[in-house]
């Protein structure tokens, strides 16, 4: 059975429908990505599997148990389902380790050594053993992503959620965050995470779920980054390219420089 199930899920706010009859499965060690325009659902469906929003029907199941309806056990979830917000931000005045203890210390109960020794034990799965005393500032993008997850590998989690780690990020960013990917599937976690990220993440990312409130497609970069797939994604055509095996997805119709300028694209 897979780890996590998604089975047909519909889910609106008010009137509007967001999510449509939406059926997903990751398996253990399995990390999956979410593409889709700007308000197709990606943020909403990692809220539900996290038990954050209700789903109005259909089921989720995480290891067997339910998440969905009455009756959740929400601790319980939230130790088996890490989840790394778009949103989460490092205290600037804190160090690395302060930043990691203080929610196990204030929240968890746990006392300052053991909150520590367990910080330290979760930097150095993360490659981060000799940042605990930096400061945020001091960090690469990537490496406060790799905060992030040790800051969720506090709950042991067996699947990690990531909305959006590239966000707003550098070139750079983008190869320790797929680093930062590979590291955790080597490690056997379940991954999901989304990303408006094409070229810079998606493509290399072994599986890609399309959603538009609905499943477009499923499968491998070269599988789902074409021009009918994206078409349906985006609702304006694209041009897929092909460069050293790998698909590049050229996005002219959002380019709104096209034309100015003398009539050339910048
Ligand atoms: P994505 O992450 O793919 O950009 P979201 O899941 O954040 O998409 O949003 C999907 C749609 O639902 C958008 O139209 C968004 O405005 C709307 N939406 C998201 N969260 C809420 C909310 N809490 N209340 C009302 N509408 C919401
Ligand atoms: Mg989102």
């Amino acid at each position: 059975m897979a780890f996590l199930d998604i089975n047909d899920v519909h889910k609106s706010y008010g009137q509007a429908k967001v999510l449509n009859g939406v059926s997903v499965t990751v398996d253990k060690h399995e990390v999956v990505c979410l593409i889709g325009a700007s308000g197709s659902g990606k943020s909403t469906l990692l809220k539900c599997v996290n038990a954050l929003e209700p789903v109005d029907s259909g089921e989720i199941l995480v290891d067997g148990d339910r998440v969905t309806g009455l009756g959740v056990d929400v601790n319980k979830l939230r130790r088996s389902v890490g989840m790394v917000f778009q949103s989460y931000n490092l205290f600037p005045h804190m160090s690395v380790l302060d930043n990691l203890t203080l929610a196990p210390r204030k929240v968890l109960g746990l006392k300052g050594d053991a909150a520590e020794a367990l910080a330290l034990e979760f930097l150095g799965k993360m490659g981060m053993a000799e940042k605990a005393q930096a400061f945020p500032d001091q960090l690469s993008g990537g490496q406060q992503q790799r905060v992030f997850v040790a800051r969720a590998l506090f709950h042991s989690p067996d699947i990690l959620v990531l909305d959006e780690p590239t966000s707003g990020v550098d070139v750079r960013t983008r190869h320790e965050v797929l680093h930062l990917l590979a590291d955790l599937h080597d490690a056997g976690m379940s991954v999901l995470l989304t990303t408006h990220d094409l070229n810079g993440l998606a493509a290399h990312l072994p599986r890609l779920i399309c959603l538009n409130k609905e499943i477009v497609a499923d499968g491998s970069p070269r599988e789902v980054l074409v021009p009918e797939v994206l078409e349906k994604l985006y609702g304006a055509p694209m041009h897929v390219l092909e460069h050293g095996g790998m698909p590049i997805v050229l996005d002219h119709s959002e380019n709104p420089m096209v034309g100015r300028f003398g009539g050339k694209a910048v």
